[in-house]
């Protein structure tokens, strides 16, 4: 019951119905209104034409000279000539003699006490068969003189066009209905369409797409946009699994070589406790390595979280950066610094990118080695520069040392302790900002990071 409840509800819902009932509504307040408009012109017109009538025979009767009975006789015969069963004429004279137009006008005034009158139209009497008649009294010299004229044809002319104008407003609202139906069902077809192929949807396989209608130009547009965001979603999950993938493979190393390091203690430490030691070293090493590890890896996971931006001072976060990891340098440091350089952003995004440069920078040069580091702006752009006098970057691993985990020569940087990650947590971040970062040689040795971004 609640299934069928649902559906129906549903239904009620769907584009389709929606656009059918209103449709429907429009069409029948439209015709409705003007088949009321008709019917009411075509009343009051014929309402007019009888009232001019009546207004010309009285018009005629006044004017006319009769005073006795048999002149008023023949004045009345002259006037209803034309028809006499229309025209019904009844005079009353002072004398208290009575004269009527017709036979067929003595019959109805016979019924005359009894004749009903609406409030709306006074002027129309209508018989016990329900029959209309206009009516108009006048006093004419002592005689008092009452028209009557038949409105029989007229009210059948407005019955058969009351009849005509229901059996024109179903027709228009029956055939009006199908026809928005049908369009209504072509309109939203194309979205069922698209509903149907979504959720048969398989996001693993690239080939799969939606189908682009022809029509209408709206579900086309959102198809095409959907086709891109698929691509794009593909992508994404494509290197989040190759992540997760690269990930486990870098967390297992140094686990690996914990346990290899433990169980040799557990094998060989009482026997040779010599191994203890540099075992231990190795132990501590590695741990710290994982420790590092995975705190660049959730790192790498806040940064996609959505936080309110702020006006970060640039230059002072570049300066405190320093002076945080100078204790730890050994090499000599020049600083470069223009003052009261702003940007727009997250503060810890601008941390990360000058902690990485600068930490790589302090690994990769030896302790009689320099760092410069420069903050310029001009115009458009902000230039963010770390220099070194290290071991430089051969130009085939320029492009790859950006890629997560990878780190130059394995055996040249095994001795030096890093992770892979920092650069392209670095140029992510960069990136997100519509900033570029590139690398370049310093002569006669060493790495230039060039980090620009839009001001
Ligand atoms: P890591 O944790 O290994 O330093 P990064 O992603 O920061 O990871 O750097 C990737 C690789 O790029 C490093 O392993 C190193 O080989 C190379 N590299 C980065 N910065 C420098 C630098 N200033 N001088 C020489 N080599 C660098």
């Amino acid at each position: 019951m609640k299934k069928i409840k649902t559906t129906l509800k549903q239904r009620k819902n769907t584009t389709q119905f929606q656009l059918t009932i209103r449709f429907i509504g429009l069409l029948i307040s439209a015709v409705l209104i003007l088949s009321l408009a008709i019917m009411g012109i075509t009343v009051a017109e014929l309402y007019e034409s009888t009232e001019k009538q009546a207004e010309l025979l009285e018009d005629s009767l006044k004017n006319s000279d009769a005073k006795e009975a048999k002149e008023w006789q023949e004045v009345l015969v002259k006037n209803t000539s034309k028809d006499s069963s229309l025209y019904l004429i009844y005079v009353q004279l002072n004398s208290g003699e009575v004269i009527y137009s017709s036979d067929d006008a003595e019959e109805v005034f016979q019924e005359f006490p009894q004749l009903k009158q609406f409030i709306l139209v006074d002027r129309i009497l209508w018989t016990s068969e329900i029959e209309p008649y206009y009516y108009e009294s006048f006093k004419k010299e002592g005689a008092k003189v009452t028209i009557l004229i038949d409105m029989e044809d007229q009210f059948e002319l407005i019955g058969r066009i009351f009849s005509l104008t229901i059996f024109i407003t179903l027709a228009v609202i029956v055939f009006g209905s199908l026809v928005t139906h049908r369009f209504s069902k072509k309109l939203s077809g194309s979205l069922v369409i698209m509903d149907e192929e979504i959720n048969q949807l398989n996001i693993s396989d690239s080939k799969q797409q939606l189908t682009i209608p022809k029509t209408p130009q709206e579900v086309q547009n959102i198809s095409k946009s959907f086709n891109q965001l698929l691509v794009k979603q593909r992508i994404y999950l494509k290197r989040e699994q190759q992540f997760v993938t690269d990930a486990s493979h870098e967390l297992r190393t140094p686990i690996a070589a914990i346990r290899g390091h433990v169980n040799l203690i557990k094998r060989r430490g009482v026997s040779h406790p010599e191994v203890i030691p540099t075992s231990l070293d190795y132990v501590d090493k590695e741990s710290k390595r994982l420790e590092l590890l995975v705190e660049k890896l959730l790192l790498l996971g806040r940064l996609d979280t959505q936080v309110d931006t702020e006006s970060v001072d640039l230059s002072l976060m570049i300066q405190q950066t320093v002076e945080e990891l100078k204790v730890m340098m050994s090499q000599e440091v020049i600083l470069n610094i223009e003052s009261g350089i702003f940007v727009e952003g997250q503060a810890e995004h601008f941390y990360q990118i000058a902690r990485n440069l600068l930490e790589n920078a302090m690994k990769y040069t030896d302790a009689a080695g320099t760092i410069t580091v420069e903050l310029f702006s001009d115009e458009a752009t902000i230039h963010f520069i770390v220099e070194d006098s290290g071991m430089g970057i051969p130009d085939e691993e320029k492009a790859k040392i950006f890629e997560r985990f990878y780190r130059v020569d394995q055996s040249r940087s095994s001795e030096i302790f890093g992770t892979g990650i920092g650069l392209s947590i670095v140029k992510e971040l960069v990136e997100k900002y519509q900033g570029a970062i590139a690398v370049t040689d310093v002569l006669p040795k060493g790495t230039r990071f060039v980090v620009t971004l839009v001001k």
